[in-house]
């Protein structure tokens, strides 16, 4: 189950690249990627040193308005940031060192919020989280 990669997809959205945000765009992309600002910035600039935290910053919150990121606040620490948005994926992650994994589970389909608990809003995401220790950590 993969999703179109975040350039392709950028691409058809004829998004603006500057060089700056085509390498912050790179480092985004693949398959479980969750990375912190801080970790964006030191990964692209290893491809252009010039690369400052404010444009990356900037970057990522137009991505993300734009729908094509989605934040994660699954683990403690800073917020990461997620190019797989179109394959309904959720979060496993790890309690003890924050490894994050993409899963697919199953019975989700159905999965209903009933309305009286809607509160009147337009659903736009659903989130679940998976939280375990992972074969590194072992337990608490
Ligand atoms: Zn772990
Ligand atoms: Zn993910």
């Amino acid at each position: 189950m993969t999703s179109t990669p975040l350039l392709e997809r950028l691409r058809a959205l004829h998004w603006r690249l500057t060089p700056q945000r085509r390498v912050i765009a790179e480092v985004m992309d693949g398959e479980h990627v969750h990375l912190s600002a801080e970790e964006v910035l030191e990964r692209a600039r290893e491809r252009l040193p010039e690369v400052s935290l404010a444009t990356v910053y900037n970057t990522l919150n137009e991505l993300v308005s734009m729908g094509e990121v989605q934040q994660v606040d699954a683990a403690a620490g800073p917020t990461r940031y997620d190019p797989n948005t179109g394959d309904g994926h959720h979060h496993l992650v790890c309690l003890k060192c924050g490894d994050l994994r993409d899963v697919h589970p199953q019975g989700l389909d159905v999965l209903e919020l009933p309305r009286s608990e809607r509160f009147g809003y337009r659903i736009v995401n659903r989130e679940v989280l998976f939280q375990g220790y992972c074969s590194d950590c072992g337990g608490p």
